[in-house]
């Protein structure tokens, strides 16, 4: 073990909780967003196993003034979970239990190591779920959720991630274990530090436990598509469907170039055209529910509305919609798509920020696929580039970032769920002004006077 992190020894911890294998340090430089070639190995990879264990490590940490880095499924797509300095990458995974759960409450408590989909599976018997999960809810964790501040396809309904956080445990930087919110479902006592957690992409705290609230599974769940001939017309109503009230549980736009690589990558068999995917979620009365959709989308020329007649009927749409931004990449293997865009705009404005894309793709002769949760005003989109031709990939960088910089004018955000990581860094003045900013390195100074907790990610970190 290197000399930096010869501390670890006197910690208590089993051998099989500390690696410096090269396998193992390989495996926590980079995030599902960073090529490996741009990873940085961490010294050492920690498993702890309790929140005693994660405050040893950190409170060491702290005082030998090594860098700790906490990973989860790195699933993170702007470098979030990468090591840059170094040091200690904290693997959270074995950290995954179901410590509780109170079907009277509608709440469980869970380590955070534990993945979205495995927090459904163990509610499932009460007739609860967690309704809210990223697209990749299958694969990362309740822990890496929380600390990017992550949403998905049933935002639109039923909010973030985070909205379902009760109460969480956590670890400062110096090692103390502090427990924020309540298991009431309301609290007004005293500063928010739930929140501060949450989204703070483990730079202010490690997250060791999770009280999470669910909810009763609805009795009636519906999905159809919805195909238009002018990808504005699929946006308009999609703004039009959520201005006018229609209950979806999700409202996912596809542009067509979406639809071609969904077909050429994942056998998806769509029509050549944009399209609109909904779920409604109801107890009683969904059909009204989709006849007053039916109107709405009407009234932008939709070519076609197809309703499944049951819950599984759109079960292999849904999951080529989760699958699509893997299939990004092998779609033209001779061009690199950059990290997938993640505005998120004010409604009104959706149908204006997919236009700019599309237009700026054209007028530079661009590839530029458009999809999203529309119904919260969120556009994912990639820009294709040669990477061998470097006035290629500036020139897609740039119109990369003049999207972002037009959600920012509008109002919205450079990032609606990936966070800043190492990404995103320059928009974050750009968004938040000075000041705000300032305020948010003085709460990391407090929080981490010496900065050992993630450095270099949301700010001062390295150009990416
Ligand atoms: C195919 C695909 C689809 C995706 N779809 C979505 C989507 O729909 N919505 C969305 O929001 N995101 C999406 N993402 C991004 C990503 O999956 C989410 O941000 C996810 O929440 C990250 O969780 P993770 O377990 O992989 O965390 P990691 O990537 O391992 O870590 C995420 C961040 O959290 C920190 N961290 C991890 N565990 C802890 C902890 N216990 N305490 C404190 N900090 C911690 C890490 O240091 C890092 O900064 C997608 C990614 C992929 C690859």
């Amino acid at each position: 073990m290197s000399h930096a992190v010869a501390f670890l020894d006197e910690l208590g911890l089993a051998d099989d909780q500390i690696s410096t294998t090269s396998a193992d340090r390989t495996d926590h430089a980079h995030d599902w967003g960073t090529p490996r070639e741009d990873g940085v190995e961490p010294d050492v990879v920690v498993w702890p196993e309790s929140t005693a264990d994660v405050a040893a490590v950190l409170r060491a940490a702290n005082d030998h003034g090594v860098p700790v880095t906490p990973y989860a499924a790195g699933t993170s797509l702007e470098g979030n979970a990468v090591p840059v300095a170094g040091g200690i990458s904290l693997d959270m995974n074995r950290m995954d239990a179901v410590h509780d759960v109170r079907p009277d409450d509608l709440q469980v408590d869970v380590g955070p190591g534990i993945l979205g989909s495995e927090v459904n599976e163990a509610v499932a018997r009460h007739g609860l779920f967690l309704p809210s999960l990223p697209s990749s809810g299958k694969i990362s964790t309740i822990g890496g959720m929380l600390a990017n501040d992550a949403s998905g396809m049933k935002t639109v309904r039923y909010g973030e991630v985070s909205d379902w956080l009760l109460e969480v445990e956590a670890v400062l930087p110096t090692g103390e274990v502090v427990t924020a919110g309540s298991k009431a479902v309301k609290t007004s006592s005293g500063y928010n530090l739930r929140d501060l957690v949450v989204g703070s992409e483990g730079t202010l705290a490690v997250i060791t436990r999770a009280t999470m609230r669910l909810r009763g599974r609805p009795e009636q769940i519906r999905g159809g598509r919805a195909l238009f001939d002018e990808l504005d017309d699929a946006a308009q109503a999609v703004f039009d469907a959520v201005r006018s009230g229609v209950d979806v549980a999700k409202i996912e736009l596809i542009d067509r170039l979406s639809a071609e690589i969904a077909n050429d990558h994942l056998d998806a068999g769509l029509p050549d055209t944009p399209m609109v995917f909904v779920e409604f979620h109801a107890n009683h009365g969904v059909e009204a529910e989709i006849d007053f959709c039916r109107t709405v989308f009407e009234a932008h020329d939709v070519r076609r509305f197809e309703v499944a007649d049951d819950e599984s009927g759109m079960h292999d749409l849904w999951e080529m919609r989760r699958e699509l931004a893997e299939a990004l990449a092998p779609y033209r293997p001779e061009m690199k798509p950059l990290t997938p865009g993640d505005v998120t705009v004010p409604i009104s404005d959706y149908p204006g920020i997919i236009d700019y894309a599309k237009e700026l793709g054209e007028k530079h002769d661009l590839l530029i696929p458009c999809f999203g949760h529309a119904g919260d005003g969120n556009l994912h989109y990639t820009v294709y580039v040669d990477p061998t031709d470097p006035d290629h990939v500036a020139l897609g960088e740039e119109v990369s970032a003049r999207i972002v910089d037009r959600a920012i004018e509008l109002g919205g955000t450079s990032t609606g769920e990936h966070g800043i990581g190492l990404g995103k860094q320059t928009y974050v003045a750009k968004e938040h002004g000075e000041a705000a900013v300032d305020a948010m390195r003085a709460v990391k100074r407090a929080l981490d006077p010496n900065g050992v907790l993630n450095p270099g990610k949301v700010f001062d970190g390295p150009e990416r």
